[in-house]
Order: structure tokens, then C-alpha cells, then sequence
């Protein structure tokens, strides 16, 4: 195979820490065959621009830094004011400003004309994700003629949404300058194949491919996910650990619900918290019985919404806990700092219920880790928002209007009195679908398709 270039918005360079089930674990499947990882390093310097190389295990990853000012226009911006709010459904949030746009497109020209020295003729590169849409087209005009791709993590919108961001357009004709553009779900892609019919003319075949004049463009569905038997056996491991015992002992014989989440406001935390306090109101019976433990890492939060989220949450875990706690008993245990995915796998086996309801999510890899963590013999109970992209394969977790905070608790108390034999059929039927949609078919599935092998959609 052609060596596979990866582009992406940060680089998860060696040794250096890194989010687990970030894009680096999902992609390891693909590692043998990718040659260059590029893009940014997340660092500002003064001016910007600098470049550095290292090689490790045979990949070279190649980053650059960004000028405070770009930062500022680029990232915290045009990428997570617009068009995160936006892709995520919530036009309300969404703040617009031109020169926010022109730093968007401009880092995307330094990206490329940075990347433009390293490529080979014959490289198939794959740009990830919501920050480097114009990045394919970039490198189109500067006479690039390898197969680009292009993979959305997070969901598309309906076009009546999409044409509320000002030169939308532009992002339009950035994307159908891609071979090949991927998304989690159905819904995403035909919401996407909507808006580019409405809003740029082109036809597009019964296959879901654009027909740009001169050069088609692929769309395809390749959701992500996670090697569903090694995280059952870090699992089963961790289940043994002494942060598990620490947990368990702790607990007293109460249940426990899980929430994992980056501190974002699509994740829908209040309203979770929200449910939280109306299941302990609503079913007195739980009381003393559950605790509920949310793990929220703060995020951006250069961005003023993310900011703002914090005292919110803050604010209700501490209402909650002054109303329905007692001596011996928090209610709701809420930490703000990050724990290790590895430790997270153990929390998740010995927890009766895992929260996953978000307002809209483009996958939600907890909810796949949730399912493989659990014990088959006795499994707990995922809840599951219907618009986190989960909901299109996990059919079997207690789907959710997130929107309801009182949905959410009789869901959570539909779980937590919910009979063994049918924990165990629904945990049997979404560990089927964990195994199914794996880090590796989410990749064979892109590159496949990338290199051309999949040429039986381009019709
Ligand atoms: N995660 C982690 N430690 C934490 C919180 C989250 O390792 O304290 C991991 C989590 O296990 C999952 C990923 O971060 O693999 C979050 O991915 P997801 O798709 O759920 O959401 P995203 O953050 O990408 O929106």
C-alpha cells in the first residue's frame, strides 16, 4: 500500500501524554502503514510557523506551531465558537466573525503549504476532522494530485441549520474537493448529501457519490470505534486493582451509575445532573442506595462557553448533594480532573449503569467502553442519548431524549431495577455491535476506500 499520511488538528507525538481514546488509539490498526503524522502541536510562539520533526517506530510526525493570534482566531474561534456549536445543533451558540473565518483559512494555507514539502506523489493522505476542512482544497490548487480524504467526527446538520453559518458555502465546495469523505452515521452523511444538493446544485448518485464536474466525490459511513476484547480484558484486570477496591469499598453494596465525559456542552451534563435529582425525587427508593459518580475533564476553556459550564455544574452537584445527601451518603460523586482509561475500564465493570446522553455526539467511545467493560454473567445497563451517534448501532441500550431530564430518570431507574436475563440479552446483543464496529473496520473502511480499493460505490 501507498504510504498513508495523517493530518490532523493535534499530533499525539511520542512520549508526550495524550487523551486516551483519542485519534492515536483508534488509529493504531492503520500505524504500519502510515508514513507522516501532521499538524499542529499545541504550542503558540510568538510568530508561529515553526516546524518540528521527530521519528519514532518508523513514523515520522511533523508538527507546527501557531502565533497566539491564530490560536485565538483559528482554534478558539471559527473552530470551537462556530463550528463546533453549529455541527453540534446549536446555532444560538454560534458566534461568527469574518477575520475568525480568514484565520480559519489561513492556518489551513500554512498547514498545507507546510505539508506540501514532505508529501511524495504517491502518498494517500487522510485529513481528520472539523478544523481542516479547506485543507484538501489547499492542497489541490498548489498542484497536489494524490487521493485526499476527509473524515467528520462530529455529526453533520440538516441544511435548514447548515445555511445559518454566514459563507457556509465556502466549507461546501472545501469538502467536495476531497476523493472521499466519511462520516459516523447515515444520518450525518445524508444530512451532508442534503445540503450540498441544496445549496451547490450537483447531482448525486443513489450511491452517495457527488458528481463535481471532472472529479466524483465519495461519501461513506465508517463509524468509530474500539478494540472491544482489549478493553474487556484491561477490564477485567483493572476490576482487580486498588483504585477498584478503593471504589467498591466506598460504595457499601450501593449501586453505582458512571458518567465519562470532556466538560463540553454538548454532553448534556445539567440536564443529566438535572435527571439525576428528579430520579432520587420521583422513586424515593433509590435513595441511599446509588451513587453516582461523574468524571467531566475540563476542555477548552479558552472557549466562553466551556467556561461558563464549570460553576453551573459546580453550583447543582453541590445542590444535590445538600438535598438528598446524609452523613454517610454523597449522592453524586463529581470530579473535574481526568482519570486514565485504563482505571476508567475498571469503574465501568463494577458500575450498574452507564450514563451516556449527550445533546448530540458524533460517536461517544464511552458508550462502547461502557458495553465492553461489563461482566456477561452480570452486565449493567447503558443509557444512551438517540443523538449521540451510538444510538444508530446500540439499538439495545435504554434510548433517551437527552432534552427530558425526566426521561433520563426513568431511564435510570428503569436500569437500576432492570431483571438480570434482560441485562444480560441487551449486553449480549451491544457487545455484538462493540466487536462489530472496531478501531480497525473504521479504518479498513477508510482506507479502502481512499486508496481506491473501494471502488464499487464510485458509480
Ligand atoms: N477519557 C479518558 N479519561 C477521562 C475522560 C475521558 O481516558 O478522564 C476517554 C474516554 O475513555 C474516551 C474518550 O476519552 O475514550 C472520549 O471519547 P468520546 O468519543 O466519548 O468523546 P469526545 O471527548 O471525543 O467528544
Amino acid at each position: 500500500m501507498a504510504r498513508l499520511v495523517i493530518v490532523s488538528n493535534r499530533v499525539p507525538l511520542p512520549g508526550q501524554s495524550q487523551r486516551a481514546g483519542g485519534l492515536a488509539i483508534v488509529l493504531q490498526d492503520v500505524m504500519d502503514h502510515v508514513g507522516l503524522w501532521f499538524g499542529w502541536n499545541g504550542n503558540t510562539s510568538p510568530n508561529g510557523g515553526e516546524t518540528q520533526t521527530v521519528t519514532h517506530r518508523g513514523v515520522e510526525y511533523a508538527t507546527i506551531d501557531l502565533s497566539e493570534d491564530d490560536y485565538q482566531k483559528f482554534y478558539v474561534g471559527y473552530a470551537n465558537s462556530a463550528l463546533w456549536p453549529l455541527l453540534h445543533f446549536r446555532l444560538g451558540l454560534m458566534e461568527f466573525r469574518r477575520e475568525d473565518l480568514e484565520g480559519y483559512r489561513s492556518v489551513n494555507k500554512l498547514y498545507a503549504d507546510t505539508l506540501l514539502k514532505l508529501l511524495r506523489p504517491d502518498d494517500l493522505v487522510w485529513v481528520h476532522d472539523y478544523h481542516l476542512i479547506p485543507f484538501g482544497g489547499m492542497l489541490r490548487r498548489m498542484g497536489v494530485r494524490s487521493r485526499i480524504g476527509f473524515y467528520l467526527h462530529i455529526p453533520f446538520v440538516p441544511h435548514s441549520v447548515f445555511s445559518g453559518l454566514p459563507q457556509g458555502d465556502l466549507l461546501l465546495r472545501d469538502l467536495c474537493e476531497y476523493d472521499v469523505v466519511g462520516f459516523q452515521t447515515e444520518e450525518h452523511r445524508n444530512d451532508f448529501l442534503d445540503t450540498v444538493r441544496q445549496s451547490l446544485g450537483h447531482d448525486i448518485s443513489d450511491a452517495g457519490v457527488i458528481q463535481v464536474p471532472g472529479r466524483p466525490v465519495q461519501t461513506i459511513v465508517a463509524p468509530v470505534g474500539i478494540d472491544g476484547l482489549a478493553f474487556n480484558r484491561q477490564a477485567v484486570r483493572a476490576a482487580g486493582s486498588k483504585n477498584n477496591k478503593r471504589l467498591t469499598d466506598s460504595l457499601n453494596n450501593r449501586h453505582l451509575m458512571i458518567g465519562v465525559d470532556r466538560l463540553d456542552y454538548s454532553k448534556g451534563l445539567p440536564n443529566r445532573f438535572e435527571a439525576f435529582n428528579r430520579l432520587l425525587t420521583r422513586f424515593p427508593e433509590h435513595s441511599q442506595h446509588v451513587s453516582y459518580l461523574q468524571v467531566a475533564v475540563p476542555s477548552r476553556e479558552d472557549v466562553s462557553e466551556y467556561a461558563s459550564l464549570r460553576p453551573v455544574l459546580n453550583r447543582m452537584a453541590g445542590d444535590i448533594n445538600g438535598r438528598h445527601g446524609t452523613f454517610d451518603w454523597v449522592p453524586l460523586r463529581y470530579m473535574s480532573q481526568g482519570v486514565s482509561r485504563g482505571t476508567l475500564a475498571g469503574f465501568h465493570r463494577i458500575s450498574r449503569v452507564g450514563l451516556v446522553t449527550p445533546l448530540r455526539d458524533g460517536m461517544n467511545l464511552v458508550a462502547h467502553e461502557y458495553v465492553a467493560a461489563q461482566n456477561a454473567d452480570d452486565p449493567g445497563v447503558l443509557v444512551l442519548s438517540r443523538f449521540a451517534g451510538a444510538a444508530s448501532y446500540f439499538q439495545d441500550a435504554l434510548i433517551v431524549n437527552p432534552n427530558d431530564p425526566d426521561e433520563i430518570a426513568e431511564a435510570m431507574h428503569a436500569a437500576l431495577l432492570m431483571p438480570l436475563a434482560e441485562r444480560r440479552l441487551r449486553h449480549m446483543r451491544l457487545f455484538e455491535n462493540v466487536l462489530r464496529l472496531t478501531a480497525s473496520s473504521y479504518c479498513q473502511t477508510f482506507v479502502n476506500a481512499l486508496s481506491g480499493k473501494d471502488k464499487k460505490n464510485e458509480r
